[in-house]
């Protein structure tokens, strides 16, 4: 299997309630390695180019509302198969549907405060990890 890199973030909800070490502690215990990480307040634009993919969905200003009320942090996982594991980690996009057992079962409390981000292809990881982090920023391990 291939060694992959995808992006992760811990939304505000999540930060707020402290769980950034239990959140950290599902990645590591599945292998992925955090290769890069920082803690940021993104800024209106920062949030509307990084979900501009949703950005006619209805809701589009929601998810941005709620991606700026509050610290997020963000960071770069590395391992076999890292985008579909996180995405297995994460959980489903509505925290009532997700398995138990994921993050979002657990830390989650509605579809838009939803814990957790994680890239959902290869291709749109190493967008969406070079939107946040400059190669000088990862550490190879
Ligand atoms: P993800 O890849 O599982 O995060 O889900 P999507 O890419 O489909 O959506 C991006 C984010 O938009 C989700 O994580 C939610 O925070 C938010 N979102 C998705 N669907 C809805 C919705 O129906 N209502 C609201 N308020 N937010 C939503
Ligand atoms: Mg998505």
């Amino acid at each position: 299997m291939a060694i992959e890199r995808t992006l992760s973030i811990v939304k505000p909800d999540a930060v707020g309630k402290n769980v950034i070490g239990k959140i950290y502690d599902r990645f590591e215990s599945a292998g992925l390695k955090i290769v890069a990480a920082k803690m940021k307040q993104l800024s209106r634009a920062e949030a509307e180019g990084f979900y501009a993919v949703h950005k006619e969905r209805p809701f589009f200003k929601d998810l941005v509302d709620f991606m700026v009320s509050g610290p997020v942090m963000i960071q770069a996982l590395e391992g076999e198969n890292a985008v579909l594991k996180n995405r297995e980690l994460m959980g489903a996009t509505d925290p009532k549907k997700a398995e138990a057992g994921t993050i979002r079962a657990d830390f989650a409390d509605s579809i838009d405060a939803n814990a957790v981000h994680g890239s959902d292809s290869v291709e749109n990881a190493a967008i969406e990890v070079a939107y946040f982090f400059a190669a000088s920023e990862i550490s190879a391990r």
